[in-house]
Order: structure tokens, then sequence, then C-alpha cells
């Protein structure tokens, strides 16, 4: 029941969008497996996976997240389960010393989150939150001090959600009695006090200053429920639609005085999807982390028509001789993605002309002309990764013979409309 209960065996990146510095990255930590069990634990951190990125908003946001898998093996399987909680009363020795039963409730389930989170600093330092999965089949979990946990009860995954809610988006419990309504739990019937600080409840239900008024119909009343005996959970149905947000009266472990966005929430009811407002704050906490949209530029490298050969008056246009180079620039690319050239050709007779990017030849070079040599040709060629720079390139084009000599009766052709996309970082 220390540190020394077990060791650090892996850590695997299981989902990559991207790198870490740039993302938002969630760590999940093995608690209570034995190193046997840890191919088991690998199977349980792919189906939170699999959970997280079906539930809304996190299916639409999922490009924000990456998740690490720290395999830690313990001594012994398990949890604690104190007796005191008509627990089993096993204490087995497990890395992070989980335990349940915290303050007298036996489903709810701690570990040594200090421990949590210097071991995942020291495995990925650009952790967002740490997640622990206990290796128990009692049903628990928690979100003390930022650290979500959480058991392999059924429905394990969805609990997992809503402690990730406490722990990762600061939400409060929506449900209105913290042992379960009809548990004849005496006390936090009414609350008094000052406006909480989560986003998700309230004790202020008035339409001009209620914090998620702008998602309120102005057809739905305010309060849209209120709870006609404070010493019991309000057990009304919903008179409103289900996707209707107002202020619904039993929140935060309060019969009354608190108020919820919604009739259900995955903070009330882990079966239950997330309300409007829980929704928006997941979404604005990870919107940040979304991938940046690789938006396009474009640069004119030649705009006039350029007769390439050794014969002036061949073709009209300036006349650049045997060879020229065109300069150009290109602000802010992202020279590691591929970019497009564009340009017309005319009497284009030979394979062996030369034009090449920065030294690079351009993948198709410059196709011959085909049929009929004194119309123009549109031609569409590929820049390969890592040839661009942001300024001083250079486009080389240089006429050659059939045979590839530069010297001689090299081919007589025309360029013109010379323009390459590309992609900005
Ligand atoms: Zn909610």
């Amino acid at each position: 029941m220390s540190a020394r209960d077990g060791r650090v065996v892996r850590t695997a990146k299981i989902v990559d969008h991207g790198p870490a510095s740039a993302r938002w990255n969630l760590v999940v930590l093995s608690e209570g497996y034995r190193e046997p069990e840890l191919a088991q634990f690998a199977g349980d951190a792919e189906r939170f996976c699999e959970t997280l990125f079906a539930t809304p908003p996190f299916d639409a946001l999922r490009t924000s997240i990456n998740v690490f898998r720290v395999d830690v093996a313990s001594t012994d399987s398990g949890a604690d389960d104190p007796a005191a909680c008509d627990g089993t009363g096993a204490t087995p020795a497990t890395f992070f010393d989980a335990s349940f039963c915290n303050g007298g409730l036996r489903r709810s389930l701690h570990v040594d989150t200090a421990l949590v989170m210097e071991t995942a600093t020291d495995q990925v330092p650009e952790w967002h939150v740490a997640i622990v999965v206990v290796n128990s089949p009692v049903y628990g979990g928690s979100g003390a001090d930022g650290v979500p946990v959480y058991s392999l009860a059924s429905q394990a995954e969805r609990i997992a959600l809503h402690e990730l809610g406490h722990s990762a988006f600061g939400l409060a419990d929506e449900y209105a009695d913290r042992e379960g309504c009809g548990s004849a739990e005496t006390d936090d019937h009414r609350y008094v006090g000052d406006e909480p600080v989560e986003p998700n409840v309230t004790a202020d239900p008035s339409r001009r200053t209620l914090k998620w008024r702008d998602l309120v119909r102005g057809s739905t009343a305010l309060p849209t429920t209120a709870n006609a005996d404070c010493t019991e959970c309000d057990s009304q149905p919903n008179p409103v639609a289900d996707d209707a947000v107002g202020a619904f009266e039993g929140a935060r472990y309060f019969h009354c005085g608190l108020y919820r966005p919604q009739y259900t929430c995955l903070m009330q009811e882990s079966a239950e999807p997330f309300c409007a407002v829980c929704t928006r704050r997941i979404r604005e906490t990870l919107t940040p982390f979304l991938p940046k949209r690789s938006p396009m530029n474009y640069s004119v490298i030649v705009n006039q028509r350029n007769h390439f050969g050794n014969e002036p008056d061949f073709l009209p246009g300036v006349f650049a001789g045997r060879r020229k180079d065109f300069s150009f620039d290109c602000p802010g690319v992202d020279s590691r993605q591929q970019s497009v050239l564009m340009m017309q050709t005319q009497h284009v007779s030979v394979e062996a002309n030369v034009f090449t990017v920065n030294g690079t030849t351009v993948f198709g070079n410059v196709p011959q002309t085909t049929e009929d040599k004194d119309a123009w040709a549109a031609q569409v060629l590929l820049v390969n990764p890592n040839v661009l720079r942001s300024s001083g390139n250079v486009l080389h084009v240089e006429a050659r013979t059939g045979s590839g000599s530069s010297s001689g009766d090299v081919d007589d052709f025309a360029i013109d409309n010379v323009v390459l996309m590309y992609k900005t970082g």
C-alpha cells in the first residue's frame, strides 16, 4: 500500500491525433492489476476510449484528444474494500493504494492522487487529465483532486465519463441526494449559500440572471420544476421536451434550493447523455486543442510568355534563351506538405527539358505537347515535401536536345502562367 507495491511497466500512445504539445492529453493508468493482468487492462483502456469517442460531444471533438495508456503493475489485484462499508475486508498491496468506503460510502473509491499525478508527469509531461482504472468488480468511482477514478462494475465506462466531467471539466453532480433518492438521508435538504462555482448547477433560477439563460427558450418556465417536498427527491415527470433547457429543482445533493439545467444529464445519471450546459463546457475546453485547418496560399511565379530555346524568332514572347531562373517566395509554407504547380506550355517536343524547384525535379517534369503544338496545354505538376521554403525559392527551366544535351539545337518551347499552390502551417 505504497509506491513500492508494484512498478511502472510501460507507456503507450493508444490514440494519436498529433503531437502532445498541441493536443489535450488524457492518460489512463492501471491500478490493482498484477503484471500478468496488464493485457486485460489494455482491453479495459480500449473500451474506455470506445465509449469516450462514441459519446457526444467527444465524438465530434475526437481529433483534439490523445490517449496514453500507462501500464502500472501492482503486487496484488483489486482495491481495499473495508468491512466498515460492508465490504469484503480485503487489503491488497497495490501501487496507488486504491480503497473503497471513503467518507463511509462504499462506492467512494479513492487512490493516492499525488502519486497518480507524479506518475503521469513522469510518463507524459504534457498530460491534462490522468484517469485511474481500478481492477475491481465492486461499483465505485470518484473525481477527487482532479483525478477521475473508476472500477470495473457494469457501465464502468459511463461512470468514467461522469468522473471525467468532474475532474477535467469542473462539472458538479446534478443528482439531488448524495446517498440516492429514497435513502432517507436527512441532511442536505435545502441549499442555503452562495452561487456555486460549477457551470451546471445554480441557486439562481431567474430569467434575467440564470447563468445558462442564453440556452433557455422564452416558452420554458423558470424555474421549470419546483420540488413540493424538500425532504424527498422530486418525482414529478419532465413537464417540457427532453432537450429543453430550464432550471429543474434538485441538484448537487440538495432536494431544494439548487437547480440543474435539464431534466436529465450524465452528471445526474450515468446512462443519460450530457445536458446542453455540460456539453458546452466540454466543447469550450477542448476546442482550442483541435487541429488547425491548413489554409492554402499561392505564388505567381511566371505571368508572361517565356520562350526557351535557340531560335528567338520561332515563338513570340520574352526570349529566355536556353535557360532561366525565376525566384519566388512562399510565405508561411508548410514544407512538409506536397504542393501543386500549374502552368501552360506550348511546343514542348522533347522529354529531356529541365524543370526543377530548388534543384529538385518537379514530379512529371514538363510533359510534351502531343497534338496541336500551337495550342496551349494546361499542366498540373506536384512538388514533393521538403522542397519549398518561405523565401528564396528558384524555379529553373532549361531547354535540351532530344538526347539531353544543353548545347546544339535545343527544343524551342514556351511557358506561361506558372502558379504554385501550397499549404501554410
Ligand atoms: Zn449537465
